[in-house]
């Protein structure tokens, strides 16, 4: 992965619920979410495991949040995980990011910046 403010932080993937549709997982399509490393929400929705536990954290994220971080599955990740605050890596934060970084002790990314 690249050097950049994401692989750098991580917080947003020990601090939000992950849930998306079940047509994502790899059992249903190519290069989904490994169903593994999911649990079942409803008939319907699927969750990452460890993002619903206390303290949260995806089973997907290695690393130290703050630090060096990865997501073993970056090019299968779900729907949410694209989508969330989309100009976070190039330092352009949102205000689901300032939350999940204040949850780890981290600064907002435009005080970094
Ligand atoms: S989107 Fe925000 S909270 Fe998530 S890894 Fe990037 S900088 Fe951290
Ligand atoms: S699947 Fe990857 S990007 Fe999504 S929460 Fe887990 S570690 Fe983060």
């Amino acid at each position: 992965m690249s050097d950049d403010h994401c692989t750098r932080c991580g917080a947003c993937c020990a601090a939000f619920r992950v849930d998306f549709h079940r047509s994502e997982l790899a059992s249903a399509m190519p290069g989904g979410v490994p169903d593994a490393l999911t649990v079942p929400v409803t008939g319907a929705l699927m969750r990452m495991r460890g993002t619903d536990e206390a303290p949260s954290r995806c089973v997907a994220l290695s690393g130290e949040i703050g630090t060096r971080v990865a997501c073993s599955i970056y090019a299968g990740r779900p729907s949410p995980c694209r989508d969330f605050a989309p100009y976070a890596a190039l330092g352009i934060g949102e205000d689901a990011c300032d939350r999940a970084r204040r949850r780890h002790g981290l600064p907002p990314l435009r005080a970094e910046s």
